[in-house]
């Protein structure tokens, strides 16, 4: 999957706010729908709630 700058910034933005606020403002750049984390063990998943739209794997909390 290639995202662009601005996709790679949004599902950053939507977990900073995840871990900050715990809710999620930004709204995925590519169709608009919401963008979710998902904890699993010590990493997290940031994707759209759209099927096989961005996301991205991080580790670390
Ligand atoms: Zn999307």
């Amino acid at each position: 999957m290639s995202m662009t700058k601005k996709e790679i910034q949004a599902l950053e933005d939507a977990s900073l706010e995840f871990f900050k606020d715990g809710k999620i403002k930004t709204t995925c750049p590519r169709c608009g729908n919401r963008i979710k984390v998902h904890v699993k063990g010590n990493s997290y998943r940031v994707a759209c709630d759209t099927k096989n739209c961005i996301e991205n794997v991080f580790r670390g909390i």
